[in-house]
């Protein structure tokens, strides 16, 4: 799910440590959906970049309207 090659974009580092956070998301229709998102934090800088997880695990984006 993750891109394994890291390298911090900022010092170089390729220690990272990967989080999973959740975002509340506003979807047309004014409903709230959580989305995930992974944070990869580089563990000498503390760079963090933001992957949404929707977007790389290639879920299914469309759910049926109710
Ligand atoms: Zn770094």
């Amino acid at each position: 799910m993750i891109v394994l090659d890291f390298s911090c974009l900022k010092c170089g580092h390729d220690k990272y440590q990967v989080k999973t956070t959740f975002c509340a998301e506003k979807t047309p229709g004014f409903k709230l959906e959580l989305g995930t998102y992974y944070l990869k934090i580089c563990m000498n800088c503390g760079y963090t970049e933001m992957y949404s997880a929707k977007v790389l695990d290639k879920d299914e984006e469309l759910k049926p309207e109710y």
